[in-house]
């Protein structure tokens, strides 16, 4: 009979880092995966292969500027066959990187679908059959798939989802992307890079959404410099076929406007999976489709765990890392584990321009009651942004003056996503400002 002390469900960045965390402090682990490949989404599908399209983007920007710069050089061209095999090279090195840490951390990778048959036991199945692992512990870290809505279900030729809108072979002359998140704003930023014309619908009144609103109107401003059509506080109503592809009808302050586009991009968020994994049986809990967990990511079932996109908190992968971490030192007893606390997460969004920012917007420390002064410092102010061309932008600071603690930091403008990380330092030590 096989016994481990921990079965991991999903090899994502919260399944393989928590695995590797768990052999590191003397577990004994099995990761179930059903794709042919170890790394999740955020390997194959997500963060590595658009950071991959937006660095190729950002080559092509740099190429078409260069004259600025004394550099001369020919007209650049994207072939997009090639980007896509750069991009193919940085996923499968990653890959191969993430079966080479399970093999020196001697973590067993099992290929097929994993189901918890009890509390003790995890059932996978593949071509091969089925096996039964018997486990102390359980962790599931099975992720997200793109969120489909109704009336705009992704079929890959007309209507996208950011899995094929990856594996696009050819460009099209125009796209309408529903939905200003990250996501969207990434691939809003690729697309018109190269040379297509974007159309961002966002039914809320502002792009990304969730970061302070300064910085919302910083990249709006920008990206409508940048020739994409930008239309915020708008509804997509029907789809209908017809003209270069799609008609997409807009209501947009009671008026209805017609929208024609080649292909649509929908990128309305993200659902959790947990179908087939046998949680009602065990009573596990689902609050709006993600799994229930308390503070340590622990579910109502003892010795079972849950982390990452599955769970209600932020989809970023350096989070379901984190909680990765949290839960298998949990299990494992180790008296430096702590809750994470949410507030200090990071979260960066790599458009054009770059987007960076931790801890509280202005509206967030205003309505927690906080005494809230800010400050803002232009990147047109500064020496190094004009000498890259790039003067758009600014770091935005948010702190509660009753003891002076900086409580948000914003970052639009060049390098934001690197820059971000000095301020993550001075919230986690409670710096003053
Ligand atoms: P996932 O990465 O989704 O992995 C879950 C794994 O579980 C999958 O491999 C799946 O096949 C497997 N699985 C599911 N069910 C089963 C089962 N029953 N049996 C076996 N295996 C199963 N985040 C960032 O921080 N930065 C970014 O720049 C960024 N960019 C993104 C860009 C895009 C286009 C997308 C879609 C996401 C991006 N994200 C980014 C979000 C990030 O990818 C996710 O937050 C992260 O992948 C979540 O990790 P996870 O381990 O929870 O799940």
């Amino acid at each position: 009979m096989e016994q481990k002390d921990l079965v991991v469900i999903g090899s994502g960045p919260g399944g393989y880092v928590a695995a590797i965390r768990a052999a590191q402090l003397g577990l004994s682990v099995a990761v179930v995966e059903k794709d042919p490949k170890f790394g999740g989404t955020c390997l194959h599908r997500g963060c590595i292969p658009t950071k991959a399209l937006l660095h190729s983007a950002e080559v092509l920007d740099g190429v078409r500027s260069a004259s600025k710069f004394g550099v001369r050089t020919e007209e650049p061209q994207v072939d997009l066959a090639e980007v896509h095999a750069y991009k193919r090279r940085v996923v499968d090195k990653n890959a191969r990187g993430v079966e080479f840490l399970f093999k020196k951390n001697q973590i067993e990778g099992v290929h097929g679908f994993g189901r918890i048959a009890g509390p003790n036991q995890v059932v996978v199945s593949s071509v091969e059959g089925e096996r039964t692992i018997d486990t102390e512990n359980i962790l599931i870290a099975t992720g997200s798939v793109p969120r489909e809505l109704p009336f705009a279900q992704s079929d890959g030729i007309r209507i996208l989802n950011s899995d094929h809108a990856l594996e696009l072979e050819t460009l099209p002359a125009n796209i309408a992307i529903l939905g200003a998140g990250a996501v969207g704003c990434e691939f809003a930023s690729i697309f018109s890079s190269f040379g297509v014309q974007v159309a961002l619908i966002e039914l809320l009144p502002r792009i990304l959404p969730i970061e302070d609103a300064d910085v919302s109107a910083e990249v709006q401003r920008s990206f409508r410099k940048r020739g994409i059509r930008v239309l915020t506080d708008t509804k997509l109503g029907d789809i209908e076929k017809g003209g270069a592809g799609l008609l997409l009808k807009m209501e947009q302050n009671d008026q209805t406007s017609i929208v024609e586009t080649e292909l649509l991009l929908v990128a309305v968020g993200r659902a959790p999976v947990t179908d087939g994994l046998g949680l009602e049986a065990l009573g596990i809990g689902l609050d709006r489709g993600y799994v229930e967990v308390d503070e340590r990511m622990r579910t109502s079932v003892p010795n079972i765990y849950a982390i990452g996109d599955v769970v209600d908190t932020p989809w970023l992968a350096h989070v379901a890392s984190a909680e990765g971490i949290l839960s298998v030192e949990t299990i494992a007893g180790y008296s430096g584990a702590r809750p994470i606390n949410y507030d200090r997460v990071p979260s960066c969004t790599y458009c054009e321009p770059e987007v960076g920012s931790v801890g509280l917007t202005e509206a967030e420390a205003l309505s927690r009651g906080l005494d809230v002064e800010t400050g803002k410092f232009p990147f047109s102010a500064l020496g190094k942004a004009s000498i890259l061309g790039k003067t758009g932008g600014f770091v935005k600071v948010v702190r509660d003056t009753k003891y002076d603690e900086l409580v948000g930091v914003h970052i639009v403008g060049p390098h934001a996503t690197d820059l971000i990380a000095e301020a993550c330092v001075a919230l986690q030590a409670e710096a003053t400002t």
